[in-house]
Formats: structure tokens, sequence, C-alpha cells
């Protein structure tokens, strides 16, 4: 039966018009005035903002990493994501050591298999770019993967060094790939964490130390420099802090294709945080590390001009009490020392309430810019557009029904994440999703779950990314 949406007020990245919208086969047949509701299922949304579903391109799910498992699952986490209002994810593939690509992708298939209940794209993380792995990547394309993310950090690990780095950069502008990078120097990082841990400084306010804002700031520099000298398109993953900005401004000022992305976190978690009292800080341990205020100043100007091109969560969680019943382990594994705590943050249920909250409710962007960084730029940078993250004829029917008055303390008690806390724990927001549509199905309304594993679809993604 067709679904009309009827009296709501319809936000894309550029128009806030009212109008009523019909779905047939998933899809947006038919968006009008005063729609006939003849033979449709009708859902009311007299008061309510009528928005896309959101993009979350930044994302690690049952990912394998210090030792653990991040907490959340193909299916946990895209119920959570459904509720935050996210319908649509890239999640990081990750080449197994020693393994290829093609390893890694058979890898995360199985993980979503039969657990998906969002649709998802990925993303291949290389970690080990060996030659053989060199002449693989134009393979992943037809995989219907078009982005590659490379690590300048981490080293004697994932870290490639500059010639791999620029070469792989030249092979993915050949092929319509579009290369992501972790921009860190890793040297830089590798020996102040050395020498942190031989002064005794293990506790998790350290993890900021030996990460400091100009680390991130040089490598993204040389990533942008490659990316004028290549004429490769970057995307530069988790930018956190004024400097790195900086350089990507710089790049876009000289007409180098650079787009950047911050992760929520970094807007509303600072150092201060990891400081807090006996080993709570673990809690906001991830890579790069949370900075100042004064940067999160910065990160949402660039948000709301046009300095920086979309907003991620990097939802990467771990328990903070993890070993214990039935639990696997989490942030409890860097008690002894900063740098074996498992880095990363929950997030992905949080990302359009708090975004909106402070985003929209702050006065710090419009509504428009709200879709635009969340739903539409994800869409079109990673070659989903316009299939996802707009409302248009012969788009998805990917909608929220969001109700701006509704107001929602967030907090670990409620959300649907597998984690024991919330890094916006007690967080009063105003506005709040009501109902959830995923291709046309209602998959949560209210507080009910109405999704199913098994729903979420593999998306195929269009090669060379629009650059923004
Ligand atoms: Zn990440």
């Amino acid at each position: 039966m067709p679904t009309l949406i009827k009296n709501g007020t319809v936000i894309t990245a550029a128009d806030s018009v009212q109008a009523d919208i019909l779905i047939e086969d998933e899809r947006v047949v038919l968006i009008g005035l005063d729609l006939s509701s003849e033979g449709a299922q009708v859902i009311d949304a007299a008061g309510k903002l009528v928005m896309p579903g959101g993009i979350d391109v930044h994302t690690h799910l049952e990912l394998p990493f210090g030792g653990t498992v991040s907490s959340d699952d193909f299916f946990t986490g895209h119920r959570a994501a459904a509720f935050g209002a996210t319908t649509t994810h890239i999640d990081f593939v990750i080449q197994p050591v020693g393994g290829s690509l093609k390893e890694g992708i058979e890898a995360w298939h199985d993980k979503a298999a039969g657990k998906a209940a969002i649709d998802y794209g990925f993303h291949v993380a290389i970690t080990d770019l060996r030659d053989d792995v060199m002449a693989e990547i134009p393979s992943v394309v037809d995989e219907g993967i078009t982005s590659l993310k490379l690590f300048m950090a981490y080293k004697g690990l994932f870290q490639v060094d500059d010639t791999t780095l620029f070469r792989a950069m030249q092979v993915a502008e050949e092929h319509g790939l579009l290369v992501m990078v972790h921009a860190e120097n890793g040297d830089v990082i590798a020996d102040l964490t050395a020498r942190l841990l031989e002064e005794g400084k293990t506790a998790p306010k350290y993890h900021a130390a030996a990460h400091p804002a100009m680390a991130e700031a040089e490598a993204t520099g040389r990533a942008v420099a490659f990316s004028g000298i290549s004429g490769a398109p970057l995307y530069v993953v988790h930018v956190t802090c004024e400097e790195a900005v900086e350089q990507i401004a710089l790049g876009r000022a000289k007409g180098f294709p650079v787009m950047g992305e911050t992760c929520t976190q970094y807007l509303f978690i600072f150092e201060e945080d990891l400081a807090k009292p006996g080993y709570e800080g673990a809690k906001f341990v991830c890579s790069p590390p949370v900075r100042q205020p004064k940067d999160a100043g910065v990160l949402w100007k660039a948000l709301a001009e046009g300095g920086l091109q979309a907003v991620s969560t990097d939802h990467c969680p771990f328990w903070f009490e993890g070993g214990v019943n039935g639990r696997i382990a989490g942030k409890e594994l860097g008690r002894e020392g900063f740098h074996q705590i498992p880095n990363g943050m929950p997030g992905i249920e949080d990302r359009m309430p708090v975004m909106w909250h402070a985003g929209v409710g702050g006065g710090r962007y419009s509504a428009n810019r709200f879709v635009e960084i969340a739903c539409t730029n994800p869409a079109k940078i990673f070659g989903l557009y316009p299939r996802k993250g707009t409302i248009a004829v012969g788009s998805d029917a990917d909608i929220v029904i969001w109700d701006p008055n509704r107001e929602h303390t967030i907090s670990a008690a409620t959300h649907h994440m597998n984690t024991d806390y919330n890094v916006y724990e007690g967080m009063r927001v105003r506005g709040w999703p009501e109902k959830v549509l995923l291709r046309g199905q209602v998959i949560v309304d209210g507080n009910s779950w109405l999704g199913a594993a098994g729903r979420g679809r593999f998306l195929r993604r269009k090669p060379f990314a629009e650059v923004l």
C-alpha cells in the first residue's frame, strides 16, 4: 500500500516547504500540495518537520581493536542508529594483516549478513599496502566500494609512508576512488607516547599529550599537499582542531579537491573530560583525541560556513566495564597505560539529536544546513546521491518525522547502543525523531522498534567523488 505523509514541513538542504509526500515501492513518487489520501496509509506530520534520514559515513561496527571488538554489531548498531534518525551508514572494512582487500570485504559482508536493519555501504581501510595490494585497489570499485582509507598514524601497524600514500592517491584518482586519511603524524605520536610511559605518565589524560594538535595539522597539511600535486580528491576524516581546519582551508583556497569532516564528540567533549578523576577519562579516549573548547568553536564555524562538509560519528563503542556479566573486554584494558585503552566512543544514535539541538537550536546554522552536513553532503561525496540524502521524486523514502519541540534527556539507561555509558549523559536536547522510515517502512515509531534484522541493504556506490 502507498504511504502518504501529510501536512508536514519538508526540510531539505535547499528548501523548507509545506508539502505532502507520496511513497510507493520504497521510493518517493510524488511531492505536492493536498495530495489525495485515497488508498494510502496516512502519516499525519502536522506541526512536524520531514527530513531525509541521517547518513553517518564513519562507523566501526564489530571492529577488532586492541585485543577486543567494538561492542555494537550490525544489528544493535543499526537499531541504535535508527532510533537516532540515521538510516544509512558507511562502515570501514579492515584489510586483514597479511591478507587481501577482497578478504576484508568478504569478512564485512559476513558481519552484516542477516543482521543489517538499515542500509549500509563500505569503505576499505588499507592496513598493509604491499605491491599486490596496490594492484588490487582498482578492483574494489567493482565491489561497489568507492572510497579507501589510509593511515598516516599507528606506526609499525597501519601507518603508510609518504611514497605509499602518494602512489595510492594516484591509483585511486585514476579509478574514481576517493581517498580518506587518518591524518596524524604517527612518528611524533610514537615518540611522545614512549617518553610519557617512561616517565610513568600512564593515565588517560596523557593520551591527549601524546597526540598534539600540531601532529594532526602537519599530517593534514601533507595530505592536502599530495592532493594538490596529484589532483586526487581527498577527504580528511575526524578533523578535531583549529590548526587542521586551517590546513584544509589553505588547500581549498588553492582550488585543491580537498574535503573534511568532523565528528560529533569533538564539538562536545574536551581534554578536561579526559582528565576526570580515577579512570573515567578512558570513556573519552579516541584518536585523534578530544581537544579544547576553542577548537570546537572553530569546528562549528567550519560546519556552518563550508570549511568542513560533513559531520559523522566515528562510532566505535566499547564497554567501560567490560569483561564482566558476559561482556567482551572494553576500556578496562588500558588501566595500566593510556596507550592500551581501546580507542573510540559510542555516538551513532546521538549524532542527529545533538547536532540539531546545539546546531540549529543553538543558532549556529539553519535547519537546511543541518540536513546538508548530516545527510545530503555525505550522500553526494560518497556516491549515494540522489538515491539517499534528500527528499526528491525517485529517492529512497528514508524519511524522518522530526518533532522540533519534543525534549529528551540522553542517557545510557535509555539509549539503544550496546554500551554501559553515553558521552552525552544527562544532556537535555530539544528536537527528537518521532517516526523513522527506511525505504517507506516505519522502522521506529516513538519508543517502539518496528524494524527487522536482515532488512537493511548493502549499497553499491558510484565512483568519482563529487567534490564539494
Ligand atoms: Zn574511525
